[in-house]
């Protein structure tokens, strides 16, 4: 077991067949790096690729060299301090204290936190672990980063996934010493301030999707609600009244009824704010004041109910395609034609019902194709491609298909005089035409910038 511990996440034939990790030209920056986990060997093989030259102090060396790639020196942590400014301390908070017989050697050294509390330690310690390190060693300067950054990213090199690198310290030389590391590294460093923002730096990777969390309790009190309506209606009335035993329903018939109405409302939830931010603007005939907390919090949870909405109607699509599936609709293709031949009937074919059905099948995957359009825009990747024209656009042409119906020039109705009023034009046009909840999407925000109102930004 333990012997499976010691072996690099990727292989060192891998990393060892670049020949970029082989050999390292003398003049290059040297690097020293604490501790030979996976996160050291991680680390050193991202350096030792971006042309740094590395040294690794370990309390064993002659165990762990053998992990690194060939370029990096692996040395004791005594020998290993002595040369780089800048150190890497790729060890737990609990064996900081393990290193204090460094103290000498690291004195005015930039000391590297890449250190993750876990969630028990992070509500323990009411300082981060980037200033218990500083506290140890007062004569180093600390700067806390690449903790969000995985030693799996690390080694592969950053790809597609998240480049930043948060980074805190109290001496910007030293901070812009890491960042131009982080650069040079392929990642993108984010200035977070002073060494008291480690806190919040050690907290980003405990967090488990924040912003869901609303949404999605949302979501499950709209479809509990709606479930037990269906539930009332479809199975428990017909077994009271008319002793019909509808239960089987429950697992398909009733969840396909449910989750139309919760993506329907979800969808609503999404324009419903920004209709109420219009108004109040309106009212108060200014856009300098802030929303009130209520609204600010929903205006900013409107992706994720919007997300949520076309997850529910996603569902509500697969589900109906499997009801033709079930044995119990076969039951009753089959019943009914029974029935018809007992009847002498040959051919069964009600005009309306299937028109309706063809028109409610035809509108389903209609609004479908929309909800996707606007998940799809929802996607950072693709919303960062659009300028704001378009985004606008995709919006207003996604959520505008069919609505308009009324009449209105779409003009605006209202003009005044107040310079902040002219922000509202756009939503009071909206307004005093017909489609207005799909066209709020430029209301001014109260932090006085121009902020999509529409769900997906
Ligand atoms: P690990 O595999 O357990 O390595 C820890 C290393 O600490 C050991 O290999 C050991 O190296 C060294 N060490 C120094 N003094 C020690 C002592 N007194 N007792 C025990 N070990 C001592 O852990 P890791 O995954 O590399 O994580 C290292 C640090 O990086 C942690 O603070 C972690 O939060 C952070 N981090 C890790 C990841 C990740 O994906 N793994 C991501 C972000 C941050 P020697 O035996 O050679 O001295």
């Amino acid at each position: 077991m333990s012997r499976e511990m010691d072996k690099p996440l990727i292989s060192l034939h891998l990393v060892d067949s670049d020949t970029s990790l082989a050999k390292v030209p003398d003049e290059a920056p040297k690097v020293g790096i604490l501790g030979s986990g996976d996160f050291a060997r991680s680390l050193a093989t991202r350096l030792v690729s971006s042309g740094f030259k590395v040294v690794v102090g370990s309390r064993n060396p002659k165990r762990t060299a053998g992990l690194f790639p060939s370029a990096a020196q692996v040395t004791f942590q005594e020998e290993a301090v002595s040369s780089p400014e800048v150190i890497f301390v790729a060890v737990f908070r609990e064996h900081y204290s393990s290193l204090c017989s460094l103290s000498d050697q690291l004195a005015g050294k930039i000391l590297v936190d890449v250190s993750n509390p876990t969630e028990q330690e992070h509500l323990q310690h009411r300082e981060s672990n980037a200033e218990y390190l500083a506290s140890l060693f007062p004569t180093c300067t600390v700067v806390k980063a690449f903790n969000v950054i995985s030693a799996w990213t690390l080694q592969a090199g950053p790809r597609d996934g998240n480049r930043q690198v948060p980074i805190c310290s109290d001496q910007p030389e030293a901070k812009r010493a890491v960042s131009e590391m982080a650069i040079t590294m392929g990642f993108m460093p984010v200035d977070m301030g002073s060494l008291a923002s480690a806190r919040e730096i050690e907290a980003m990777p405990l967090r488990l999707l924040p912003a869901w969390k609303v949404p999605t309790l949302l979501a499950l009190g709209l479809f509990i609600c709606f479930y037990a309506y269906n539930f009332v209606r479809d199975v428990l009335q017909p077994y009271v009244q008319e002793s019909k035993n509808k239960f089987f329903k429950l697992p398909v018939s009733v969840v396909n009824t449910t989750l139309p109405c919760v993506a329907y409302v979800l969808l609503s939830l999404v324009y419903l704010p920004g209709v109420l931010a219009a108004t109040l603007q309106l009212r108060r005939g200014t856009k300098y004041h802030r929303f009130p907390d209520w609204l600010d919090h929903w205006l900013q949870h409107r992706k994720q109910i919007g997300l949520l909405s076309f997850f529910c109607a996603a569902l509500h699509a697969l589900y109906s395609f499997c009801l033709p599936l079930r044995r119990s609709h076969r039951y009753d293709l089959v019943n009914l034609a029974v029935k018809q031949v007992l009847a002498n009937k040959s051919h069964l074919w009600v005009e309306e019902e299937v028109w309706r059905m063809e028109i409610y099948l035809s509108l389903g995957v209609l609004a479908l194709g929309t909800l996707s359009l606007l998940a799809v825009t929802s996607l950072p990747s693709i919303a960062n491609s659009l300028n704001w024209r378009e985004f606008s656009f995709v919006q207003y042409v996604a959520t505008s298909s069919g609505g308009n119906t009324g009449s209105g020039s779409g003009r605006p109705e209202f003009q005044s005089q107040d310079p902040h009023l002219p922000a509202l034009h756009h939503q009071t046009s909206v307004l005093g035409s017909r489609s207005f909840c799909c066209s709020l999407v430029s209301v001014s925000t109260p932090y006085g910038h121009r902020e999509d109102l529409s769900w997906t930004r």
